[in-house]
């Protein structure tokens, strides 16, 4: 684990990173600077620096973010109403942890952009 890599330190309990659900694969918190009402990161408990290092073996634990994403979606009542699920990768994509996360956000009617 890095040491020098925030979600890494929320992920094991280092800094509080308001958790809402953790299991051996992935973790999900509270986004600390909230764009929507509901604005949740998932992430798998493996240090992954981005969608550019993926391999062929994180193919279930990059599913598994999807499942417990639909999870919460269910949980905090807004599955239905819809959400957002995002992945940034890189600079001009606005990548600012280089420990891979889903965003989960919801609450609102989100603005529709173009990346
Ligand atoms: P990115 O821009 O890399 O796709 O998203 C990083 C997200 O992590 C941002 O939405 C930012 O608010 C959130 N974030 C950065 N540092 C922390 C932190 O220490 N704790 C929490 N809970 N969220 C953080
Ligand atoms: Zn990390």
């Amino acid at each position: 684990m890095p040491s020098d890599c925030v979600f890494c330190r929320i992920a094991a309990g280092e800094i509080d990173g308001r958790i809402l659900f953790q299991d051996d694969q992935a973790t999900a918190f509270w986004d600390i600077h909230p764009v929507a009402p509901i604005h949740i990161l998932i992430i798998p408990n493996k240090h992954i620096r981005s969608v550019n290092e993926l391999d062929v073996e994180d193919e279930a634990l990059i599913g598994h973010l999807f499942t417990v994403a639909g999870r919460i979606a269910r949980e905090q009542g807004v599955a239905e109403a819809g959400y957002r699920l995002t992945i940034n990768t890189g600079p001009n994509a606005g990548q600012s942890v280089y420990h891979i996360h889903l965003h989960l956000m919801a609450g609102k009617a989100l603005p529709i952009h173009l990346g």
